[in-house]
């Protein structure tokens, strides 16, 4: 039996193109907090942007690379198509006539399902999911002035992964990973984590007619949460043991992380809750400067200089 148990999704990571385009809408448009701005740490001079809620909660995240000269990337199979938060029923008709005035690529709400979505596109086409969702007791940032705390997005609520196959993932997800068949319907098939807590919704669907092309506003990878590393140690020796290439734990300063490939192609981490966004700079200042792990501050000036501007007012 699978000790592995997932308590949600911890973060999404997208590949953007502009990086002030992308603090423009994330921040402004859809009224997410930008938690952290720090670099690619495989990459040092591409930016690392993080949004979230307040505190940058787990299961609040949605994080990009953004490359200023990246080429579009292309939805299909093999990939996380979706990324869907939560707000409360009552908000989606305002979030609706808030993002067509502002002149947003979005689609009237619509019933999928059983649950009433807006869905829309950012600048670089990447796919937003608002779901309706009952009982979501999660706050959320009421820091954007024209954006009632009443209607703030909540956190993640799902993701989609497009597959040329079902099983494979299915398999992975519940025999491996712990999450429970939570139903099909004709767009999806459903699995819950936990207790199916709000941001714990994986969707499967494979609807795809073509392989999905992984660049400008395509989901990267999607992170899963573990409560703590001695946790995350022991699910990394657990997924060895079935035999799946899963890397080192690396330390993601915020986190600590392992990423391995799930059947149909899609990145997966886990990522472990400690010790968060509040680590390097105080809580009222999440986002403000750009932060570097120790391994990178010698090099902060060449960074730095290397970084495109995020058209943030300077303080
Ligand atoms: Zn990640």
């Amino acid at each position: 039996m699978p000790t592995i148990a997932p308590h949600g999704l911890h973060h999404v990571t997208a590949i953007a193109s502009a990086p002030h385009r992308n603090v423009d809408f994330y921040t402004r448009v859809l009224g997410l907090r930008l938690i952290k701005q720090t670099v690619n740490f495989d990459a040092p001079d591409t930016w690392h942007l993080y949004y979230g809620d307040e505190q940058g909660n787990p299961s609040s995240i949605l994080t990009f690379f953004p490359w200023p000269d990246v080429p579009p990337g292309r939805q299909g199979s093999g990939m996380t198509t979706s990324t869907a938060f939560s707000v409360p029923p009552e908000s989606l008709g305002w979030w609706h006539r808030r993002l067509q005035a502002l002149a947003v690529d979005v689609y009237a709400p619509h019933l999928r399902d059983a649950e009433e979505v807006v869905t829309l596109h950012d600048h670089d086409g990447m796919v937003i999911d608002l779901v309706a969702s009952d009982g979501d007791t999660r706050s959320g940032w009421d820091g954007v002035g024209d954006i009632p705390a009443e209607h703030a997005i909540r956190g993640l609520h799902s993701v989609t992964l497009t597959e040329r196959l079902l099983d494979p993932t299915a398999a992975m997800l519940t025999q491996l990973l712990g999450m429970n068949s939570s139903g099909e319907s004709p767009s999806a098939a459903r699995f819950a984590m936990a207790d199916g807590a709000a941001g714990a919704l994986v969707d499967v669907s494979t609807n795809a007619r073509q392989r999905g092309l992984q660049a400008g506003g395509t989901v990267h990878h999607i992170a899963f949460r573990a409560p703590d590393l001695e946790t995350m140690t022991g699910w990394q020796r657990e997924l060895q043991g079935a035999g799946v290439a899963v890397t080192e734990i690396k330390d993601r300063r915020y986190f600590k992380s392992i990423y391995f490939r799930e059947p149909g192609g899609v990145l997966f981490e886990i990522a472990t809750d400690a010790p968060g966004f509040a680590v390097d700079e105080p809580l009222l200042e999440l986002g403000r400067y750009l932060r570097l792990p120790p391994w990178l501050e010698p090099n902060r000036q060449q960074i730095a200089a290397s970084l495109p501007s995020l058209g943030l007012p300077a303080d």
